[in-house]
């Protein structure tokens, strides 16, 4: 997106300002296009799991044939394809071996993650992953290594840990890819606290950091900010909470129809940003709606943070 068009004010003289990067990050596109690509050979393309955790893109997909799976057994040929955020080691040899053609579209960086925490386990640490246990990042993570590693999201799991006797002295951490690295500061802190050796591999991706970087500082200028991805959507998820620590008037929504008048109505400057997997234009189609509005600025209709609509209706999620 042109970074002069980034901020805008309409005629009611509300300012609407995007965040630096909005739309999909490099390995969602990578992704799409690898799927693209299967997609046009002309051959079933199957897939576990959604390719990215949005529905307007994975319809847009399934429409051009791609097919959701949770088995293989029953296809008897085509091209698998595997989901930015990888798969276990396991999943994709038997995919192979069951004469499947494999697309592999995990992400360079999260590869760089399973190689870090197999580096983190050739040193003799125990690996230790921060992130959601049920992600299929987490899944290829653990697929990767030789032996068992644990994985923790809170610290009331790392103590859990500690108590089972199932933290070792000599831990290596490696977190999920789309986690903040602000959210995992306390556990970071407790572990190096518990153990007696902690060796860290920063895995978080680039530029998930650089966009929560520049949305921590968009929520901090603005009066509302607004996190425009899919519910089912972890680093949007990741993120509308991030800002929401540093502005408490944050909204995550998932498209243009979801803002209603009184959310925004109050509010002079207005920032958006977006998850990794938010098509550009239901990013461009909520500015466009806010820009649209001649209704003009009513700041005594603010609420209390507290009242203020935070989540879109839907449920965690482990994607992309
Ligand atoms: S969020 Fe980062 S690691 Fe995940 S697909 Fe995008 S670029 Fe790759």
């Amino acid at each position: 997106m042109d970074r002069n068009n980034r901020t805008m004010t309409s005629a009611a003289g509300r300012t609407v300002e995007l965040a630096d990067e909005v739309g999909f990050c490099f390995g969602v596109k990578r992704a799409i296009n690898l799927t693209d690509h299967a997609l046009a050979a002309g051959q079933p393309v199957y897939i576990f799991g959604d390719l990215v955790h949005n529905r307007k893109v994975t319809e847009a997909l399934e429409q051009k044939g791609l097919r959701k799976v949770t088995s293989l057994a029953d296809q008897p040929s085509g091209t698998m394809v595997v989901r930015a955020h990888g798969l276990p080691k396991d999943e994709i040899s038997s995919a192979r071996e069951a004469g499947m053609d494999v697309v592999d579209a995990t992400c360079p960086i999260v590869h760089r993650a399973q190689e870090a925490a197999q580096t983190l386990e050739q040193r003799g640490c125990q690996v230790v992953i921060i992130g959601d246990s049920n992600h299929a990042e987490i899944k290829g993570i653990l697929g990767a290594l030789e032996k068992p590693a644990l994985v923790v999201d809170s610290i009331e799991e790392l103590r859990a840990a500690k108590a089972d006797r199932r933290l070792r002295r000599k831990v290596g951490v490696v977190f999920q890819t789309t986690h903040a690295l602000e959210l995992c500061k306390d556990l970071i802190g407790e572990l190096v606290f518990m153990c007696k050796e902690v060796q860290i591999i920063n895995t978080i991706c680039r530029p998930v950091q650089d966009r929560q970087d520049d949305a921590v500082e968009l929520a901090e200028r603005s009066d509302l900010m607004l996190v425009v991805g899919s519910a089912t959507s972890a680093n949007t998820v990741e993120l509308a909470a991030l800002c929401a620590e540093h502005n408490p008037w944050t909204m995550h929504i998932q498209t243009a129809d979801d803002l209603r008048e009184e959310d925004w109505i109050w509010a002079t400057r207005i920032g958006i940003a977006s998850g990794l997997s938010t098509p550009v234009d239901l990013v461009e189609a909520v500015r466009d709606k806010l820009l649209a509005s001649p209704i003009p600025i009513r700041p005594e209709r603010r609420p209390a943070s507290h009242d203020v609509r935070r989540h879109p209706d839907g449920s965690r999620s482990h994607g992309v």
